[in-house]
């Protein structure tokens, strides 16, 4: 199929995205007030870490004025926990998931949740090449197997656009 085929919109060509292209912000429930806030790399100079997710980030709330530092370069990647998804810095839960009767439907951000929803309506799918992830598992690859479930194509998008509509300002 060439790059040109009518078809390609229902083509998901897994490009190399890791759970770490999408770290930045963080879109959570404030832990002060419940709100929407965000956690956001801090810019930083000569001397940071040399991976980006590991660089200082901070947790901040424009509605209540809440601000938290993280630079411990320890992250928590939680899951299967039965609990709400969290981000890995704060361990704040995330703004945008909803549950269904397979699992959680969770994302860090919207582009996040967007390349979920591509892939999962996407027919065709196709593997990013071992060398450009490295060793890192493709965030796609790493979906749960219900998301990934053609017979459960529909769910999952209702699912996504219940988590968009809950947070249209987010
Ligand atoms: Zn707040």
């Amino acid at each position: 199929m060439s790059p040109s085929s009518p078809l390609r919109s229902h083509r998901f060509r897994d490009r190399r995205h890791t759970k770490y292209d999408f770290l930045d912000p963080i879109l959570v429930v404030c832990p002060g007030c419940g709100g929407d806030a965000r956690v956001v790399r801090v810019p930083h100079g000569p001397g940071h870490p040399l991976y980006p997710a590991v660089a200082p980030r901070r947790l901040i709330c424009r509605a209540c004025a809440l601000s938290r530092a993280w630079n411990s370069g320890c992250m928590v990647f939680r899951r299967g926990s039965g609990g709400p998804a969290r981000d890995p810095y704060f361990g704040a839960p995330l703004r945008l998931q909803t549950r269904t009767r397979h699992g959680l439907l969770w994302a860090y951000n919207f582009e996040h949740l967007e390349l979920v929803e591509r892939y999962v309506r996407a027919s065709l799918r196709e593997r990013a090449p071992r060398h450009e992830t490295g060793s890192r598992k493709t965030l796609v690859a790493s979906l749960p197997v219900w998301i990934k479930r053609g017979r459960n194509r529909d769910e999952v998008l209702r699912a996504v656009g219940r988590v968009r509509a809950a947070s249209p300002n987010a």
